[in-house]
């Protein structure tokens, strides 16, 4: 990026509430039903039918408000916001203008180190819209279908305010943002199946300089890496535009993953386009200061108390404590291993190494694995009773993680207990001793590789299973002994 320009961003976002029931109707939210079987007149937008609001909606909205340091005013209410598409049955999404019910609140996030202090400028609650499902290729088919069963389920819009100056930055605070949603309990933040959703503003401007650039708002970002790499294609297209002197425009622009690249779909809209007026079908919504401390009160352990107790309590360094507590399943593994094993820098290198790299590997969530946290400790205690070897204990990790069996099961399936027999390794040691004079002159010569040399022939011999203290001690006793 160029040092001349800065970047300036904020991130939109939508979460979808994690509640059985729509936002104004008793309509079912379950994800992937039958098309159209979760709908009633409300949420089908039929005329003359009232919506009733949701009390848990409110709940959780206040919860991911407290878990954002937000204010929740006293008072809050509906508006109507206009706009024409086919999978929208009103004509207009029930949704929170001039007064949301979470503002100002604020987000840290740490950039190498360093923390940043993120504004949240309002989160406010709205229905979703339904789904259209297009019959083959967009551009020559005749017609599409609309589901509904997606219309009027609850979403909070969180905006931040455009304080982030990287896409390193937005990455971060929409990683902060979805561990606190997480946490409080607010929503399942599954960004493949749509209930975490991110829109990006960029602009870019020379250094120095109050006034933002022409901003552009990008859709369709399901995911942390498209999120990264929409911003800097967009603000390197930004940048090249002010060296050139092409005008930009204020538009609202998509992501082609398969292109790697933005692409435009509309200028974008201002507020005034969508004519917004109050809901006349709902009261305003007064929110009592028990009701916001019954919430206070109920809210679960968060991320930064939970870091700070394990640095606290276990003794882990910062960069541990802030991978431990991403999600509250790893948090909650880490906690049930270290109940049953007291090592915690253990567990936590097994979590943060072998374990995470398999989770990356396929792609799975810590509670989609089969690896269980009783199963990790059994494993570590064999380690430690010398059962296996360290090295053992990476493929005993690995299968069970894919089969779920316990690490007695799969070491006595596959014959992999550690060789901390003398009797055993000796010959063996002996052996490849005697037939490596070359080596054996090196070692008496002082050369430090031939130890190496001849530990890793005797691993390879054992198939990983000698013990290697005991193989350390016995090759230094047997070269020792060749005058
Ligand atoms: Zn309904």
């Amino acid at each position: 990026m160029s040092p001349d320009y800065e970047i300036v961003i904020g991130l939109e976002v939508h979460a979808e509430l994690k509640t059985q029931t729509k936002i104004f109707c008793s309509c079912s939210t379950a994800f992937g039903a039958e098309p159209n079987t979760q709908t009633c007149p409300i949420c089908a937008g039929f005329p003359g039918a009232l919506p009733v609001l949701n009390r848990q909606v409110v709940d959780l909205a206040i919860r991911a408000g407290l878990a954002l340091h937000c204010e929740i005013p006293a008072m809050c209410k509906f508006d109507r916001k206009n706009y024409f598409y086919p999978d929208l049955p009103h004509g207009y999404q029930v949704s929170q203008f001039d007064f949301p019910v979470c503002k100002q609140g604020y987000l840290d996030i740490d950039i190498e180190g360093q923390k940043k202090r993120v504004g949240v400028t309002r989160a406010h609650m709205e229905e979703d819209a339904g789904k259209l499902v297009h019959q083959g290729d967009i551009t020559t088919t005749p017609f599409s279908l609309v589901d509904l069963n997606r219309s009027g389920v609850a979403l909070l819009e969180i905006v931040s305010e455009p304080d982030m100056r990287s896409a390193q930055e937005a990455r971060a605070y929409l990683e902060k943002l979805r561990s606190m949603l997480l946490f409080a309990g607010v929503s399942d933040c599954k960004m493949q199946e749509g209930s975490l959703r991110c829109d990006a503003n960029v602009s870019v401007r020379p250094f120095g300089q109050q006034e933002f650039g022409t901003r552009c708002e990008i859709k369709n970002l399901n995911s942390f890496r498209a999120l990264e790499r929409a911003i800097e294609y967009e603000a390197k297209r930004h940048m090249e535009a002010l060296e050139d002197g092409t005008e930009l425009f204020q538009e609202t622009r998509t992501w082609d993953e398969e292109k790697q690249m933005t692409r435009s779909m509309r200028s974008k809209e201002e507020a005034h386009d969508y004519r917004y007026f109050p809901e006349p079908d709902l009261p305003p919504l007064f929110i009592s200061r028990e009701w916001v401390d019954e919430v206070r009160a109920a809210l679960p352990e968060m991320p930064e108390q939970a870091q700070q107790r394990l640095m606290e309590v276990y003794g882990l360094p910062e960069y541990d404590a802030a991978l431990l507590t991403l999600t509250p399943e790893t948090l909650d593994f880490f906690d049930r291993c270290v109940q049953e094993y007291p090592d915690a820098k253990t567990i936590a290198n097994w979590m943060m190494g072998e374990f995470s790299r398999l989770l990356n590997q396929t792609n799975q969530e810590i509670g989609d694995s089969h690896l269980t946290p009783d199963h990790l400790v059994q494993m570590l205690r064999l380690v430690d009773d010398g059962t296996i070897s360290g090295k053992i204990a990476k493929t005993v990790l690995e299968d069970m993680f894919n089969s779920g069996q316990s690490p007695q099961e799969i070491i006595k399936a596959k014959g992999l207990v550690q060789i901390s027999d003398a009797d055993t390794l000796l010959p063996l040691i002996e052996d490849i001793v005697g037939a490596n004079p070359k080596v054996v002159e090196d070692y008496k010569s002082g050369k430090g590789k031939a130890m190496g040399f001849f530990v890793g022939q005797i691993m390879k011999a054992t198939k990983g299973q000698a013990n290697p203290a005991l193989v350390n001690e016995l090759l230094k006793k047997v070269l020792d002994s060749i005058q």
